[in-house]
């Protein structure tokens, strides 16, 4: 490769796509595929992937293939690809069969650099003889950990793509791209997409623009808690996540009946109806989705500003993935879980009872539990952590973290850390002499000291741990306390924390126990002490715009009036690219996205080479788009100096 070509590269950066600059790990994954390379590229969500295979597309002669698991987003990839100027076309199911065939002879008269495809389609024998004659530049595999049946969105049918890259004549470079980073999943794409000594780069994994959060609230008071957020953040795009699709029917029809426009997703809704919300939200006809887990892979809506969790998700990989979606395009972003000790069971339930015996023999079932066991005891122990949050996220996922963050919800100081030492010695001695043999209703029964009827039939009432935990009660002549006036929650929520730091293990389902987990010797040791998290009852629960990143006080905060003035020229164009988005049919940030709008806000650009210095602004959107905004700015500008000369008005008593 000549330095040319990375020239090349960056004036397409910036010619097509606006940007002036390489995120990180972009220009070395580009310089990588132009050396003919492939390369494996691992980074979160919202960094910036898809340019990795997008620029050598355009710069390499030939076409691109991208194989992508989700037909109904080629045709918004594609799209946004075309009001850059980039000739882009997919080739799936939702074409009719004439138009498919008008697809591939012109993309064999070389009019695209770019066809995305599904993985399905390697396999249909008019696809492959295209291949064949097509002049192949480089294949992309997007979203490459489906290609694993250790990540959480296997798709058998990206198995074939080794073999397809393999038919080829002249074997292309292929570019693997993901978010998902366990050294597991990385091997089998590796291994299963057949790489050719990959470049592998893994950028980190924090998302400075994100700000995280958790409460534990009573299931009751989640509705409240989620409608209270929406209705102080109105226009904002978000994702609320629920476990099951009872809560998205809850949460939507009390979000429509409040007035707010939401949609939902779930799987019990018709194919149709699925596709039209997820179209609504991603216009921004009905910026609020609620929705289950089945929504969003591979949604690049670069503008969703919160993504809140109304349940606990089943493990770390999946809510950083989910609360991910928040703030691709830079601005602040907000993610916040929501939980109740309720949840801890449910996805514990869940764990006994979806992971059966149909395909797997007896013993992988036990070790996909048990792994499935420890995903979620970290994630209990993110709910947990009196740490800061962005730190813990960072250290599940191999990266050292930098101190505390201060833009996160335990960073900025609303919970406290109480000590659990005591308690938890306690917990694990009873545990110990119980032989993990009970449940942990049980457990805490016994250390309360609770006479229930459980209790007594297990003659456990007589035991020498029996109350060991009930401070102050009334006590009967041998010691051993009258009645339990202890709360179990405070004992069950140190049973919590103690597996999810992996001293003990808990499991729920017909036979519950409560055992020893990897760690637990460590607890028995001197220095062994244990913190929780306690929030107060009436923790003020601040409102917080967005920016919350420059926190009030610490004398960053722009003057008010020029925050606002900033906030109401954003409207003014939001409102202006909704309008062109509509005449356009395209999704709104197809036009621009929110961080391209609040750069003009910012440059207030007068001339067309103003207007081509915003971030995200490329010489085709420059043309379809400049003079409009260019207007909307000045005419706005103008607006301001009336104002600011005094009117008769403001001298009125
Ligand atoms: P990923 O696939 O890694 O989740 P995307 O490729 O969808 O991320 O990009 C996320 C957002 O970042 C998009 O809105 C994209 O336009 C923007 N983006 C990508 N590269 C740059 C860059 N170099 N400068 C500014 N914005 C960028
Ligand atoms: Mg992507």
């Amino acid at each position: 490769m000549t330095l040319a070509t990375m020239d090349e590269a960056t004036r397409v950066l910036a010619a097509a796509f606006g940007y002036e600059s390489f995120r990180p790990g972009q220009e070395e994954l580009v310089r990588a595929v132009l050396q003919g390379r492939d390369v494996l590229g691992v980074m979160p969500t919202g960094a910036g992937k898809s340019l990795a295979y997008q620029i050598p597309a355009i710069v390499l002669p030939g076409l691109a293939i991208v194989i992508s698991p989700l037909v109904s987003l080629m045709g918004d990839q594609v799209r946004s690809l075309r009001e850059n100027g980039v000739r882009a076309a997919f080739l799936n199911s939702t074409l009719s069969a004439s138009e498919q065939g008008a697809v591939i002879r012109e993309a064999l008269d070389g009019a695209y650099d770019i066809l995305y495809v599904a993985p399905e389609r390697l396999a249909d024998p008019r696809f492959m003889e295209f291949a064949a004659q097509a002049r192949i530049s480089l294949v992309a595999v997007d979203e490459a950990h489906c290609v694993s049946q250790w990540g959480q969105d296997f798709r058998p049918s990206y198995l074939a793509i080794g073999q397809f890259i393999d038919s080829l004549a002249v074997r292309p470079p292929v570019c693997a791209l993901t978010a998902t980073a366990t050294g597991r999943v990385r091997a089998d794409i590796v291994r299963l997409l057949g790489l050719w000594d990959p470049f592998e780069l893994v950028t980190g994994f924090d998302r400075p623009n994100l700000r995280f959060d958790v409460k534990r609230l009573a299931p009751k008071d989640k509705l409240a808690h989620i409608m209270s957020y929406v209705r102080e953040h109105p226009g904002d795009s978000g994702i609320v996540y629920c476990s099951t699709r009872k809560d998205v029917e809850k949460v939507h029809e009390a979000l429509r009946e409040a007035g707010i426009s939401a949609t939902r997703y779930h799987a019990g809704l018709s194919k149709d109806e699925r596709l039209a919300n997820q179209e609504a939200f991603i216009l921004d006809n009905a910026p609020v989705m609620v929705a289950t887990n089945a929504f969003g892979m591979g949604i690049d809506k670069s503008n969703v500003r919160f993504v809140i969790h109304h349940n606990l998700p089943g493990s770390m990989e999946a809510y950083y993935q989910e609360a991910g979606r928040a703030g691709r395009d830079g601005e602040p972003g907000e993610c916040l879980l929501l939980w109740s000790d309720g949840d801890i069971s449910t996805c514990r339930y869940f764990i006994e009872a979806e992971v059966k015996n149909d395909e797997l023999a007896p013993e992988e079932v036990e070790v996909v539990r048990a792994s499935r066991r420890r995903m979620l005891e970290a994630m209990v122990g993110y709910c947990y952590t009196t740490e800061c949050l962005r730190g813990y996220i960072l250290r599940y996922f191999g990266e050292a973290a930098r101190g505390a963050c201060g833009n996160c919800g335990n960073c900025s100081g609303e919970a406290k850390a109480v000590d659990v030492t005591n308690e938890a010695r306690a917990v694990m001695r009873c545990v110990h002499q119980l032989r993990g043999r009970f449940g942990k209703g049980v457990v805490v029964d016994v250390l309360r000291g609770a006479h229930t009827a459980r209790v007594e039939q297990l003659g456990l009432g007589s035991c020498g741990f029996f109350g060991a935990l009930a401070e102050g009660a009334p006590r009967r002549s041998d010691g051993k306390p009258l009645s339990a006036t202890v709360p179990a929650g405070r004992i069950r929520e140190v049973v919590e924390l103690l597996a999810a730091g992996g001293y003990l293990v808990v499991s729920e389902g017909k036979y519950p126990t409560v055992g020893f987990g990897p760690r637990f010797r460590e607890a028995a040791e001197p220095g062994f002490s244990l913190l929780m998290k306690e929030v107060p009852a009436k923790a003020a629960r601040k409102g917080r715009r967005r920016g919350s990143t420059i926190d009030a006080g610490d004398g960053l905060e722009a003057p008010v009036h020029e925050r606002s003035e900033d906030e109401e020229l954003f409207q003014r164009l939001r409102a202006l690219r909704r309008s062109i988005a509509e005449v356009n049919e395209v999704p709104p940030y197809v036009v621009f996205s929110d961080a391209t709008l609040r750069d003009m806000c910012l440059l207030r650009p007068a001339s067309r080479e103003a207007f081509l210095e915003v971030s995200g602004v490329g010489a085709v959107k420059l043309d379809r788009y400049g003079e409009a905004f260019l207007k909307e700015i000045a005419s706005f500008e103008d607006e301001k100096a009336n104002d600011a000369t005094p009117s008769s008005s403001s001298f009125d008593v």
